[in-house]
């Protein structure tokens, strides 16, 4: 998770997930909504879903014993040729090559290779380099001074290149071509979705959906939600109908209570927050379903926008 947010968000999450989940037989036998519980709100659920999944591959058929080689490692769910790389390094002080985002940096800069870095080409290259560069002694250690490098002086749009103590073998700084390389990755393109979330309500409790596996957030639960056509105007007709075919169940659709936006990969959500009523129907086979009290929407893991929404009306009086 350092590579996709900050150490301070990680910490927190580290640390609980270390109190309760202290052993890799007690994280294999928990319950993957548990997992997914201590992970909620750090996102990219399916990291948590392959720690667990790979403390139950540990834990029932390599004896509790951790791989400690990168092939080993690499059977794991969730484990590829960096992560493997880093653990083998950095835990056991095994020779075993790195490339992420700053050794990536950083390699195609000493080497001035001004290819696509990400190609198959480029891959390539650099995973020889890195190999190549490794030291007998202390491959751990060497591979993350060389990360703190990439992360430090060697920065994308900054590199402080008089302080750098490997600029006599950098040929970018040699061509001063260090702001040119490595090429930069494509930009995903951005598409606005706009969506509804119907906290539906019976009986004083809520009804939440464990999002199945495929949807985006599986595992998760969460309130009925689905896509707005864009170019609708008047959403009330769509979203009874949606609702029925979704659930089963007739509704009675109140005002909208909230607007909340957030991003999803290459999306950019805009989520219109309603509370229904119940009137008639019974709910659909082949989901699993939960009516849940407000005060108990603690015990369920929900995504960042279910949780807002969540305490919306925990806090509200709807
Ligand atoms: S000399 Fe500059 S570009 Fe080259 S590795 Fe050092 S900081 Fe990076």
């Amino acid at each position: 998770m350092l590579q996709q947010t900050t150490v301070v968000a990680v910490v927190p999450y580290f640390e609980r997930f270390m109190t309760r989940f202290p052993t890799v037989q007690q994280l294999a036998e928990a319950e993957e909504s548990e997992v997914l519980k201590q992970w909620e709100g750090l996102g990219y659920y399916s990291r948590a879903r392959n720690i667990h999944k790979a403390a139950q591959i540990v834990s029932s058929q390599l004896g509790g014993i951790f791989p400690s080689d990168v092939a080993g490692l690499q059977e794991l769910p969730g484990i590829g040729r960096y992560t493997a790389g880093a653990i083998v390094s950095f835990a056991y002080d095994k020779r075993a090559p790195i490339v992420e985002a700053n050794t990536l940096r950083l390699y195609a800069r000493l080497l001035g290779y001004d290819g696509d870095p990400r190609s198959k080409e480029g891959q390539q290259v650099l995973w020889s380099f890195a190999e190549a560069v490794l030291p007998k002694t202390q491959p751990g250690r060497f591979n993350q001074a060389l990360m703190e490098l990439g992360a430090s002086l060697c920065s994308p749009k900054l590199p402080d290149c008089e302080q750098c103590p490997v600029s006599g073998f950098c040929r970018a700084f040699r061509d001063q071509t260090q702001l040119e390389i490595p090429q930069l990755a494509k930009r995903a393109v951005i598409t606005d979705v706009t969506e509804a979330s119907i906290a539906v309500r019976r009986n004083n409790a809520y009804l939440l959906r464990r999002r199945t596996t495929g949807e985006r957030w599986a595992g998760l639960w969460d309130f009925v939600r689905f896509e707005l056509a864009a170019a609708t105007t008047d959403d009330v007709p769509h979203i009874v109908e949606s609702v029925h075919q979704r659930t089963g169940l007739k509704i009675d659709l109140g005002p909208q209570l909230a607007e909340l936006k957030h991003g999803v990969t290459r999306y950019r959500i805009t989520l219109k927050c309603f509370v229904a009523d119940s009137v008639a129907g019974t709910l659909r086979d082949g989901e699993e379903w939960q009516w849940v009290k407000a005060a108990k929407f603690d015990d369920f893991a929900l995504s960042v926008t279910g949780r807002k929404f969540a305490k919306l009306l925990a806090e509200s009086l709807f």
